[in-house]
């Protein structure tokens, strides 16, 4: 057993339920085989474990490792050609991003995430055409990605059974639009129409392959409501059960999800999943921007989880998230950086620092904003409720796997920073990426002074640029054409939507 002490001048071990911090000033962490063994005060450890090697960050807050728990894509739609659009355009602008290696991507996303602090990830895959097996050879190569990197992730696929291009009937939306666009989407569609039960026999697959790991773990993910039969609804969350695995679910994104919602149940979609007995603790909802008051009674009184996905919310133009009254309600609140994040570059702590700031509403009770604990919450254990690792990550405490990062707080906040602000809220109001100094992950250092452990960034890179510049393939050069083509009858398609205020 190869146990060592790492140490912090800042040790942050977790936020209480009320949202305070716990820091200790001067404290270490003794690890092993992954998992934290103890904590206690660092000249205590040295003393008592004098053969353990040890390793003391003298300017830095150590803290639990960040959870992203919303996650989809390594290159992001932007940088592959598909613009910021409304939710709804967006779905048929994403016809335009370039074909990229699943592993090459994922290593490209989890540079990013990891190197902001990240230590856990939620991966809600939502591409591959074909069959079964190249939906599992494509979801084993992100998986080898993860394992490569020394990355915790939670994987799922994102379940989709119909209306995959607009919130109706596939067929028909092909037959509505001009001969050439609806027969080139219809091909497009049927490249990838495997059964749920095809793709539940994935997820079965995946359970086997990650069976007895502790890094990689797989989930459920029903995508939404719209591209989701309540029969199919039902039948995951029975496999959910059966197999002992939390649910992620994409749920009123935008105000016309709710419309779609409404049509479809005549209830709404938060009564429609309690009356399918989909809602409690073992469900997450991904954006939840649309909720009214009754649906935040439901999900507070059945323990539903939501992911706030505060940039992805500001960039597709889907509204902002009602955070306060559910944290109000008691509701359990990830953070998750959807695609990109509002720099598009995934970056944990600007994802805070834009929750805390967007969130706080005018006037001089307290309650009107989230505190930096609050949000630190969101970002560690709020998270990692939302996964397969719950109550093993999100804090360091003894018999939880050692995941943390170590931030420098006086390089973050050089020349000066008065103590009479809390270190743990210099640090989140503060601290950049630049600053973030070392990731451990399982009590693996796999990122340290800017250069991961175990691949060469430079060379994925170089090998991202390297693919991506050649010219667009036949396929490619099609989708993008058919995105084009297609847009104006995306847009017309919701002419009957109300549209929002
Ligand atoms: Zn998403």
């Amino acid at each position: 057993m190869t146990s060592q002490i790492v140490s912090a001048r800042w040790l942050v071990t977790g936020v209480s339920a009320d949202g305070q911090p716990r820091v200790l000033a001067d404290a270490g962490v003794l690890h092993a085989d992954g998992r934290v063994l103890e904590i206690a005060d660092r000249a205590d450890l040295a003393r008592r474990h004098p053969q353990v090697t040890a390793v003391h960050h003298a300017r830095h807050m150590l803290l639990p490792g960040f959870v992203n728990a919303h996650h989809h894509v390594g290159l992001t739609p932007l940088a592959l050609g598909s613009p910021d659009l409304p939710l709804e355009l967006w779905f048929a602008s994403r016809l335009s991003a370039r074909d990229v290696d699943p592993y090459l991507d994922t290593l490209y996303g989890a540079f990013d995430m990891i190197a902001s602090g990240i230590t856990c990830v939620q991966h809600l895959y939502p591409r591959f055409s074909g069959g079964l097996e190249q939906m599992h050879a494509g979801s084993r190569r992100v998986l080898d990605a993860y394992r490569a990197v020394g990355m915790r992730a939670s994987f799922a696929y994102s379940l989709r059974e119909q209306n995959r291009f607009v919130y109706g009937d596939d067929a028909a939306f092909c037959a509505s639009l001009p001969a050439d666009a609806g027969t080139a989407l219809r091909r497009h569609l049927a490249r990838s129409t495997t059964t749920l039960a095809e793709q539940l026999a994935l997820h079965g697959r995946l359970m086997k392959d990650t069976r007895g790991q502790d890094l990689l773990r797989v989930q459920l993910a029903p995508a939404n409501l719209h591209w989701m039969s309540d029969d199919g609804l039902q039948a995951v969350a029975e496999r959910a059960r059966a197999d002992g695995v939390p649910m992620h679910m994409h749920l009123l994104e935008t105000p016309f999800q709710r419309e779609y919602a409404r049509r479809r149940t005549g209830t709404g979609a938060v009564a429609h999943l309690e009356r399918l007995g989909l809602l409690g603790p073992d469900l997450t909802l991904g954006h939840a921007v649309w909720l009214d008051d009754a649906d935040i009674d439901r999900l507070a009184h059945s323990g539903t989880c939501v992911c706030h996905n505060c940039s992805s919310n500001l960039r597709l133009r889907s509204g902002t998230a009602p955070v306060q009254a559910l944290a109000r309600a008691g509701i359990t609140l990830g953070l998750g950086l959807d695609e990109a994040g509002i720099n598009d570059d995934r970056d944990m702590l600007q994802e805070m620092r834009l929750a805390l700031r967007l969130h706080g509403r005018p006037g001089f009770d307290a309650a009107r904003a989230p505190t930096v604990g609050e949000v630190l919450r969101m970002a560690t254990e709020g998270g990692a409720a939302t996964t397969p690792f719950k109550r093993q990550i999100g804090r360091l405490a003894p018999g939880m796997f050692f995941d943390a990062v170590a931030i420098d707080l006086q390089a973050a906040t050089r020349p000066f920073q008065d103590d009479a602000i809390a270190p743990v809220d210099a640090l989140l109001l503060r601290a950049k990426k630049e600053h973030v100094d070392t990731v451990y992950i399982g009590g693996d250092p796999v990122y340290a002074g800017g250069r991961f452990r175990h691949v060469d960034r430079d060379a994925v890179l170089d090998e991202l640029a390297e693919t991506l510049s050649r010219p667009l393939t036949p396929a490619e050069a099609e989708r993008r054409w058919l995105a084009a083509a297609t847009m104006p009858h995306v847009r017309a398609f919701y002419d009957d939507y109300p549209q929002p205020d």
